[in-house]
């Protein structure tokens, strides 16, 4: 049963609500009582102060309450028509980002995504490099060059696929983004995947692969099988989209440092590649 709120409260929560909407967070959810309540205590203290000591018979426990609607505030994008207007929508709720601190460390412009909005697979790597930050778009440097190259060999093109990062703002002096800046970003990358509905996501780099699929490991144990792999906090309604597969393999800029990992890198794309039914390029073959 619903139980009628008084209405300042209801205010203020409706305020409450709307300042997360502003930080880009959608989703909330009660976390259930593991104790008695405040009033319980108290009723209980006081009771045990004014009568002798015993049994006490066990409390009834009410049914938890059904959550209000209040905190069951759409996302803008799911009012889209299409995944290029929800895309745009995502962007447009971003806005001239200050969310964390990486929005005062030097950025040019802050890096969004790139690539098919329909796209089957994904690519995710950790932030923007000096290039990316400078032209706009992720991937565009020298390890974008390597990516270019691998997609190729896929047997896809650059603009089959959607290219994005946990963070969207170039760290200082290409430095690992921090857990607070991946934990504040990350909620749009969510709702890009959960608009994209890719079948596939290639984490790139460990970065990448542990923001997204929230486990701590090194890359030898990541990589080398699927994960099955939802959207942090995304709500999906698709009865088409139940989530994707999610692949990690090194990071380009990895394979640039030690070329011999490339090998590896290759057996990782093979994996997803039978998955799509994609067929190499003719130079691999
Ligand atoms: S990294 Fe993300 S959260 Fe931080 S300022 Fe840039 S866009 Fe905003």
């Amino acid at each position: 049963m619903s139980i009628p709120l008084d209405p300042d409260l209801r205010r203020a929560l409706a305020n409450r609500v709307r300042y997360f909407n502003e930080l880009g967070i959608y989703d909330f959810y009660r976390r259930e009582a593991t104790g008695p309540s405040r009033a319980a205590a108290i009723d209980q203290d006081e009771t045990i102060q004014s009568e002798p000591r015993e049994e006490m018979p066990a409390r009834k426990i009410a049914p938890p309450a059904k959550e209000f609607n209040i905190f069951d505030a759409p996302k803008p994008e799911q009012m889209a028509s299409d995944p290029v207007a929800a895309l745009q929508l995502i962007r447009e709720d971003l806005g001239d980002c200050t969310r964390c601190k990486l929005h005062k460390q030097g950025r040019k412009q802050i890096v969004f995504g790139v690539g098919n909005p329909n796209a089957e697979l994904m690519f995710v790597g950790e932030g923007p490099g000096a290039d990316e930050d400078a032209q706009g778009e992720p991937f565009v440097g020298r390890a974008g060059q390597l990516l270019n190259n691998m997609i190729k060999a896929m047997g896809l093109r650059r603009e089959d696929v959607y290219i994005a990062n946990v963070v969207k703002c170039r760290p200082p002096g290409n430095r690992t983004p921090e857990r607070d800046e991946c934990d504040t970003c990350s909620p749009f990358l969510m709702r890009q995947i959960g608009v994209i509905k890719p079948r596939v996501v290639v984490a790139l780099g460990a970065v990448a692969a542990k923001n997204l699929l929230a486990i701590n490991a090194p890359m030898a144990e990541l990589r080398g099988r699927f994960y099955d792999f939802t959207p942090a906090g995304i709500r999906i309604s698709d009865p088409n989209w139940q989530g994707a597969k999610l692949a990690v393999t090194y990071h380009p800029a990895f394979l640039l440092r030690d070329p011999r990992q490339k090998g590896e890198a290759w057996k990782d794309l093979q994996m997803v590649m039978r998955y799509l039914g994609l067929k190499p390029s003719k130079k691999e073959e």
